[in-house]
């Protein structure tokens, strides 16, 4: 069965993460470092703050039937007797208790998976679509080479440690399907013009709370290309990517805001160069035949089935696959929900079918591939009991809902509990007024994160919480008309808010209305067509006819309160959002505690010697501590620490040799004689702060020039020379001296952004990589390089805003 290999590091990175557990469970690592280094192995915090979410990495969508009730198994053992699947096509275990993670951690590996990625700043996990191999309408299948790129990339140790997490999606339909836009890296399927397979490569798409659609960055790669494309991006995420601001550290913002994509262009052209010479060897994508993992010799006797129930099944949930007499069936989940009980049971029944059968929409359903035609019977018999949702329309499994309030710690309110009430009401409603539509998706937000996507949904909606008496209120923002249109992939559009309260009953309004519009119509083929000719404005209209009404807490208290809770709505337990912790709340960490200490001695005029010998070691030890992380290293012993200390920042000159003296002796134990060393301890305290201070967004230091990536030899254009007779006078001068690329280019960028066409700016720029790269990047941006010319080791640089 074709799948990835898990890192050969697995083992040793459980046994790391288990000591840190030990560490934080016995006080000894403060919990935002220990949270830093518990995401990044796919285990998250609950809602609750008293048990964990694991979440398991199922590369290319794809799942064995064992592993599936493997999987099952913990669930049932450790977690809540569910699994539930992601729009990551991930599973997740929920409810597991603290001394259950190591234990659940080990057993994933030996059924061949593992959580490591599954969040923090990482390469997280590898997606396709769903019928990828499959589909009649692709255009090869990309399983291989996604596979191949995963077991490298789980491989490299700095996937681990990017500044935000990096996505990456294949396609293997044509640009008609929108996967490859929203992904830091999209890779969609292409033949060139002599018929060989590859990639159209797309950057910088991300969701989230800043919805950006992804721009080409080659027309076409050959398959063997891949790791070359993505090793590029990432040297170029590590080297630029901006640690320090959570909010804006995607790959989407270095490329659409901070860069631009033409700048974006020049500096991966640079990048992927140096991959070139460096001769990486190239993904071995070994073209698969889809037929050979297929059995069709079953030994299993057809059953038959005639009932009205079978055939509305079949024709709702059975699509035939390009290979002859081999079926696809989807299995509609609610909210990706499956009981253990139902992936033991499908476990069973599946065996004679093989292991190449299960895969996962980022719908959140999970689909069974590769059934031949004779056996849907069977399938249909034994599914049918399933906590699935089989015999409902296609609508309620194309209702996308994320856990929100329930489970997520960023989550506002509870999507899951509205799509259940959602459910409940067009049982009720549809069953007896209107046949529901089959061809909408639907996405439901906790918050603004978009993890299920809403801003690409026809319909969707995100959590916002308003205020009303004083009270607050829960409710969802309105969206709609987003996805594929000829080839672009469109944001949906926000169009109103509605509360959480009746949006059951908004929902099946608006299904009921597109319904009957689309049957009285014979141009409307499908809910854009609606959108378009009228039903925007009837949607916008609908939200304010009595839907966005609040009454007071006094006329009904039910508005005042969440689907599925029995409390008043508040904001309780309300946390960060996990997932971007990182490097910069370790170091955070330990700059807190130098901080204080030194706060505490400037206080404490006469402190206890005893008093002051803690506070210099913690100056001391916290100090030097604190940016080892920005080097790579983590410190095991005290003695670490310093050793580690000398060799990055006093060796290479970052901090003043001053204090050598001061670290030697710690580096040999003499602690007893720091409050001798008093002032010292401080000055180092005073100026390792100040250090991090002047740290850049890219973790480099004042002055730092090394190439932290790929030390390849780069030719360039001989910078250009001042034209005579055109300096001018410049309207702006701006010192970027000591500023390095791309930082340099973004606040060019700002500056210009200030002035008025016509003006002129001039900025002083270090010599070597800033003067070859910026005024490259300035011209491509449209303004005019009016004149630039060498003062010393430095250039000043006229540029005419345009
Ligand atoms: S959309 Fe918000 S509430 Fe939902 S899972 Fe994501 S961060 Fe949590």
């Amino acid at each position: 069965m074709m799948h990835y290999a898990l890192p050969p590091s697995l083992d040793d990175d459980i046994v790391r993460f288990e000591q840190d557990f030990a560490e934080f469970r016995g006080g000894r690592l403060h919990k935002t470092a220990f949270t830093a280094k518990r995401v990044k192995m796919g285990v998250y915090l609950e809602r609750d703050r008293s048990s964990y979410m694991c979440r398991i990495r199922c590369s290319g969508n794809i799942i064995t039937p064992k592993q599936l009730a493997g999987v099952a198994s913990l669930a049932k053992i450790y977690g809540k007797g569910q699994i539930c699947v992601t729009t990551r096509a991930e599973v997740q275990l929920h409810r597991i208790e603290e001394q259950d993670v190591i234990p659940v951690l080990r057993k994933l590996k030996e059924i061949g998976l593992s959580c490591k990625g599954g969040g923090g700043n990482t390469v997280r996990n590898i997606i396709a679509n769903y019928d990828s191999g499959i589909s009649s309408k692709e255009v090869f299948d990309v399983q291989p080479c996604l596979q191949a790129l995963a077991e490298r990339l789980l491989r490299e140790s700095d996937s681990w440690d990017l500044p935000r997490k990096m996505k990456i999606g294949f396609c293997s339909l044509t640009e008609e399907d929108s996967l490859g836009f929203v992904q830091d890296i999209g890779f969609i399927a292409h033949l060139n013009a002599d018929g060989k397979e590859g990639f159209r490569v797309y950057i910088g798409g991300g969701l989230g709370a800043h919805p950006k659609v992804g721009v080409q960055l080659h027309e076409f790669i050959p398959q063997e290309e891949v790791y070359n494309v993505v090793r590029a991006v990432k040297n170029m995420f590590h080297l630029y990517g901006n640690r320090r601001n959570k909010h804006r550290n995607r790959l989407k913002f270095l490329l659409h805001d901070d860069l631009g994509p033409s700048a974006f262009r020049t500096y991966y052209r640079q990048e992927l160069n140096k991959v070139l010479e460096m001769g990486y060897p190239k993904l071995d994508v070994l073209p698969l035949d889809n037929e050979k993992n297929v059995r069709r010799d079953i030994p299993l006797e057809p059953e038959k089935e005639d009932s009205d129930d079978f055939r509305t099944w079949k024709k709702r949930h059975v699509v035939n696959q390009r290979q002859k007499g081999l079926c696809r069936i989807r299995l509609s989940l609610f909210s990706g929900n499956l009981l253990a009980d139902d992936c033991i049971a499908l476990e069973k029944f599946s065996r004679p079918f093989g292991e190449n059968i299960l895969r996962f929409g980022t719908d959140q359903n999970m689909y069974l591939v590769n059934i031949p035609e004779k056996y849907l019977a069977n399938v249909y018999k034994e599914i049918v009991g399933y906590s699935a949702l089989s015999d409902k329309p296609m609508l309620y499994g194309n209702l996308v809902s994320c856990s929100g309030s329930q489970g997520c710690q960023a989550g506002l309110t509870a999507p899951k509990a509205v799509t259940e009430a959602t459910f409940k009401y067009l049982d009720t409603v549809a069953a007896a007024d209107f046949c529901p539509p089959n061809d909408i998706m639907i996405r439901i937000s906790g918050c603004p994160n978009s993890c299920t996507n809403h801003w690409i949904a026809d319909l969707g909606f995100y959590g916002k919480v308003r205020r009303v008496e004083g009270h607050m209120i829960p409710t969802y923002n309105v969206l709609g008309n987003g996805g594929m249109f000829g080839g672009i992939l469109r944001i949906a559009e926000k169009i109103g808010w509605v509360h959480a309260y009746d949006l059951p009953r908004f929902i099946t309004e608006v299904m009921r209305r597109y319904a009957n519009f689309k049957e009285q119509s014979e141009t409307i083929v499908d809910f854009h067509d609606y959108w378009r000719s009228g039903g925007r404005d009837i949607i916008s209209e609908l939200c304010t006819s009595g839907y966005n009404d609040i009454p007071s807490f006094a006329e009904d208290k039910n508005y005042y309160f969440d689907h599925g809770a029995d409390e008043l709505f508040s904001l309780k337990n309300l946390g960060h959002e996990e997932c971007s912790a990182g490097i910069y709340d370790i170091i955070n960490v330990d700059d807190k505690l130098v901080r204080k200490n030194l706060m505490q001695l400037a206080v404490e005029k006469h402190p206890t010697d005893e008093n002051l010998e803690t506070l210099l070691q913690g100056i001391l030890f916290h100090g030097a501590r604190m940016l080892l992380v920005t080097r790579g290293e983590e410190a095991k012993t005290e003695a670490d620490v310093y050793s580690l200390f000398t060799r990055h920042f006093l060796d290479t000159g970052l901090i003043a040799e001053a204090h050598r003296p001061l670290l030697l002796s710690a580096c040999q134990g003499k602690s007893d004689s720091l409050c001798e060393q008093k002032e010292q301890v401080i000055a180092f305290g005073e100026d390792i702060t100040t250090l991090y201070k002047n740290m850049d967004d890219t973790m480099r230091f004042p002055g730092e020039r090394e190439n932290m990536m790929v030390q390849a030899a780069k030719k360039h254009d001989e910078p250009l020379t001042p034209p005579h007779g055109q300096r001018r006078r410049p309207n702006k001068f701006k010192d970027l001296s000591g500023v390095q690329c791309p930082l340099n280019f973004a606040q060019v960028k700002v500056q210009l952004f200030a002035m008025s066409p016509g003006e002129v700016l001039e900025v002083i720029l270090d010599d070597g990589t800033p003067i070859e790269n910026v005024p490259e990047s300035v011209k491509s941006e449209g303004h005019t390089i009016l004149c630039q010319e060498k003062t010393g080791e430095q250039w000043s640089v006229l540029i005419q805003k345009s």
